[in-house]
């Protein structure tokens, strides 16, 4: 389909100085000498007009191109909405790779193993980041019964998987990132959980360990458990499972990694089983998927939703600001209009991307899975004056979500209704329990928007801020020093704000041993490290609650957190029902997988 024209009367975009940085490096489309080739109104008219145009298809539509493409820009460039980098990038150009999520299936054969290789090489070209499992091949010397030799195990080609993606930058940019998993009753097992005990080891991937509710069940009842080799389904060997949780629990400690993943419950929530089990997810975590399944993702920028000026409420027992009610200090109902736009988008998005490989257009065809999030969700809370840390905050985490869940089916209703259910509806479990009809087999999705965050001039999905004040590296050695503006609001509000205390404040991060602010202030700025461990994994769980697919949230611990810590906050995941957990030990080894718009 032709885009609409540019309107002559589009409004200009008003950029942070971080999103000037940021898009003219990597988002502005580049000619021969590098040089960019638009500006932001262009780039956003680009990703509106290439999108909207895909409404002309859809005879039921309410909507006419051109006035969808304003909507979408007024949305984009109002910051929001935005959708994941590779539609930023790609839409609307001669790539049209337009997800960020894939996964790729692992065969027990050379060949399969080394198709993999190259359909991640070819995803990672198009700004995709891939997931797999290597949980079907064989265990290390194990035979290999066309050579008569013995085979070298997952983790020594998961080195292969990590040195091709070293070579190629993801749509030009940034190297690719990977996500991989083995489960828990794989022979090799142990060697994968200790793969990044060496510094530098797999730096492409995040790697998580497959949890089974089977291990779990073994772990809480002390007992061992089958180790069976997938290619036979002979139990290898049994192990007792504390022991191998315990090894886990160390290795997550000393450097962050390996993650967990709920295998069972991923499955629980897999809405087409009749297509196969979800074996992976992509590199962050939050969107579990099918072999040769890929997802794009949107994110909704929460703090765009606050309406100042609204009356106050007293202070609750959690502490905080006297505050506004949530009621009245967002808008509600534009949020509702938001999301069905939001969703239209995204589904607009599957038709306008083009995939490197005819198996992953027919299987997102199929299923046309989206991920709808949110991000600026503390900024949101410091507007409000409600500490993260607080019942409070936990409580409007599950409403907020709920309602973009809720508002989100609704407009993937209205869609199905203008354009039919997604094609594997009757043999989906939605179907099965009487629901919908759908457009979209997923629909909600909580990214890390690492990019978009920045671009949109908030904080990150649903994480709190790292610090109130610091100075940021944004690429080629240029530093820019940030202030959180509502923190800066608040301090002129308390007539508290100057020069030195900022100094004072960038170079600490945090507030907390600021005896001379006000309480209620330092009650409200919390930043990562300030937030006891329990208090991210309540917030990673109220989203979960209210999430289709999963959700991208650190549970950051203080370099004096112990084993014990980190046991339990394990422990507590899977018992709140979240689909996975990462934990961060402050100045722990790990060096996290590019996911941030930081660095390169
Ligand atoms: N991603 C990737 N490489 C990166 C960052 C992200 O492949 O360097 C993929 C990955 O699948 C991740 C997803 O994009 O889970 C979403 O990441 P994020 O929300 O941070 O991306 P953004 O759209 O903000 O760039």
């Amino acid at each position: 389909p032709t885009p609409p024209a540019m309107p002559d009367a589009l409004p200009d975009v008003a950029l942070n100085p971080n999103a000037k940085i940021v898009l003219a490096k990597r988002y502005y489309r580049k000619g021969p000498d590098g040089t960019p080739q638009e500006d932001a109104r262009a780039l956003f008219w680009r990703i509106a007009g290439a999108i909207a145009a895909e409404e002309g298809k859809y005879k039921k539509s309410p909507y006419k191109a051109d006035a969808l493409a304003r909507e979408f820009y007024d949305l984009m460039t109002g910051w929001k909405f935005l959708p994941n980098s590779p539609t930023l990038m790609n839409a609307g150009t001669d790539l049209g790779q337009l997800s960020a999520c894939f996964v790729l299936p692992v065969g027990d054969s050379i060949e399969e193993i080394f198709d993999a290789v190259k359909h991640a090489a070819m995803i990672h070209k198009s700004g995709g980041g891939t997931g797999f499992s290597f949980s079907r091949l064989r265990p290390k010397e194990a035979r290999v019964g066309s050579t008569g030799g013995v085979a070298s195990g997952p983790v020594s080609f998961l080195r292969i998987f990590n040195t091709a993606t070293e070579q190629i930058k993801q749509g030009g940019t940034r190297r690719g990132a990977n996500m991989g998993i083995l489960r828990i009753d794989h022979p090799d097992i142990i060697e994968f959980i200790r793969a990044k005990e060496r510094d530098g080891e797999f730096n492409n991937f995040n790697l998580s360990v497959g949890l089974t509710e089977a291990f779990m069940k073994a772990v809480e009842a002390d007992e061992e458990y089958d180790l069976v080799a997938p290619h036979t389904g002979q139990v290898r060997e049994r192990l007792k499972a504390r022991k191998v949780f315990e090894m886990l629990v160390q290795k997550a400690w000393e450097s962050g990694d390996p993650g967990i993943v709920f295998l069972d419950r991923i499955n629980r929530d897999n809405p087409t089983p009749k297509q196969g089990e979800i074996e992976s997810t992509n590199p962050c975590g939050e969107q579990p998927l099918l072999p040769y399944e890929a997802c794009n993702l949107g994110s909704i920028n929460l703090s765009a939703f606050f309406v100042p000026g609204t009356a106050t409420v007293p202070t609750t027992k959690d502490g905080g600001l006297p505050h506004p009610s949530p009621e009245k200090a967002i808008d509600w109902a534009e949020l509702k209009r938001v999301i069905h736009l939001g969703v239209r988008f995204l589904d607009n998005v599957i038709d306008a991307s083009r995939f490197p490989l005819e198996r992953i257009t027919e299987t997102v065809h199929r299923n046309r899975k989206i991920g709808l999030g949110v991000m600026g969700w503390a900024d949101l809370l410091y507007q409000l004056g409600i500490p993260y840390d607080s019942q409070e905050a936990i409580g409007l985490g599950e409403r907020m979500m709920q309602f973009v869940q809720d508002e989100g089916r609704a407009a993937s209703k209205v869609l199905a209704k203008e354009r039919g259910p997604f094609p594997a509806f009757a043999e989906s479990t939605f179907a099965e329990r009487d629901m919908g009809p759908y457009r979209n087999a997923t629909v909600t999705t909580i990214a890390p928007t690492g990019t978009l965050s920045i671009i949109a001039g908030c904080s990150s999905g649903i994480e709190p801020l790292f610090a109130l004040c610091f100075s940021r590296n944004v690429m080629d050695g240029e530093r820019l020093v940030e202030v959180n503006p509502h923190f800066e609001a608040a301090l002129r509000d308390t007539g508290s704000h100057s020069k030195k205390l900022m100094e004072a404040v960038a170079e600490k991060g945090s507030i907390q041993a600021m005896d001379h602010l006000p309480e209620d202030l330092r009650r409200v700025y919390v930043t990562a490290m300030d937030i006891a461990p329990v208090w991210h994994l309540r917030m990673q769980a109220a989203f979960q609650k209210y999430t289709d697919n999963a959700v991208s949230k650190t549970v950051n611990l203080p370099n004096s957190a112990s084993i014990d810590d980190i046991r339990a906050i394990y422990w507590m995941a899977y018992e709140q029902g979240c689909k996975g957990v990462t934990v961060y030990r402050d100045g722990c080894k790990a060096v996290q997988v590019l996911c941030t718009g930081e660095g390169e």
